[in-house]
């Protein structure tokens, strides 16, 4: 008989790296993570803390911000043991979500801009995944969960540096997942489809673009920051040790369509 390990194990103390936490996805992720009782630290480039309003003060004093480019493994490793002294908590797990938007036709694209986007998107995942690794191995595993995009498994015009980014995400996923495994560390690729955040709020609203939204979405809409952050928070929650390696498309079944 199978014993349901969701509800059987403790509750997870511990503290939880979000990266690209200020704003946007990575801010509702960092909320989700505090308001399930985990202590979140959250980087960014310019170090401030989830841009998110009406949150309780208990929430806030969860949350630990560190300045940091993820593009630099060093700097990943010198935010992560910062926090981990701040905190006094071990580090639990990382959501590797900081990611940028790239968009230019394929005879355009720079060898500088495909470092650029490589880098942040992709090497990022690969450079703080090795410096969460030890302080995993110390916990006697984890879960990384990483940010990835629908666009992996498409062809889009103009985002071929976006796509191949978010493909190597999805690849590297499956890689962690298989090698670290006997170390109980664990690795999920989170698949966004169109979430409306902050930034893209307007043309998502007006416009040609959401005029192509509502057409191509078969709810009509695109998703919020909050679908994903409740996902990556479920995640955390649930106990699965059986779960991992797999691409989680949260896109409304816009990938789907033929
Ligand atoms: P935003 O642009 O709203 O936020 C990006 C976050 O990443 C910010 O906190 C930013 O903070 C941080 N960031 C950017 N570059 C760096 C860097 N070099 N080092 C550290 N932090 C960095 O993005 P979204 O919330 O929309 O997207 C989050 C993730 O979700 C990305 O990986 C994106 O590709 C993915 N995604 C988004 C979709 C959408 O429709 N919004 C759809 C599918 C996937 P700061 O500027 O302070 O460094």
């Amino acid at each position: 008989m199978h014993t349901n390990s969701a509800t059987a194990s403790p509750p997870l103390k511990g503290c939880i790296i979000v990266t690209g936490a200020s704003r946007g996805i990575g801010a509702t992720i960092a909320l989700g993570l505090a308001q399930a009782g985990f202590d979140v630290g959250c980087l960014s480039r310019t170090g401030d803390l989830p841009h998110i309003d009406n949150v309780a003060a208990d929430i806030k004093q969860r949350w630990h911000a560190a300045k940091c480019d993820v593009s630099q493994g060093q700097q990943l490793e010198q935010a992560f043991s910062e926090i981990a002294k701040k905190t006094g908590k071990p580090l639990i797990g990382l959501v590797n979500n900081a990611g940028i938007h790239s968009q230019d036709r394929i005879e355009a694209i720079t060898e500088d801009e495909f470092r650029r986007v490589m880098d942040v998107n992709a090497y990022s995942v690969l450079a703080a995944s090795q410096a969460i690794y030890p302080h995993l191995l110390n916990n006697q595993g984890g879960l990384i969960v990483n940010i990835g995009s629908f666009f992996d498994k498409l062809g889009i015009k103009q985002h071929l540096l976006y796509c191949a980014a978010k493909a190597a995400v999805g690849a590297m996923t499956r890689c962690m997942a298989v090698e670290w495994a006997s170390k109980g560390i664990r690795a999920l690729n989170v698949a966004p489809g169109y979430i409306m955040t902050d930034l893209n709020r307007e043309a998502m609203q007006t416009g040609p673009l959401a005029a192509y939204l509502s057409k191509r979405i078969p709810g009509g809409k695109p998703g919020q920051a909050e679908d994903v952050g409740n996902l990556v928070t479920s995640l955390f929650v649930l106990d699965s040790p059986f779960m991992t390696g797999e691409t989680i498309y949260i896109d409304g079944a816009h990938g789907m369509l033929g």
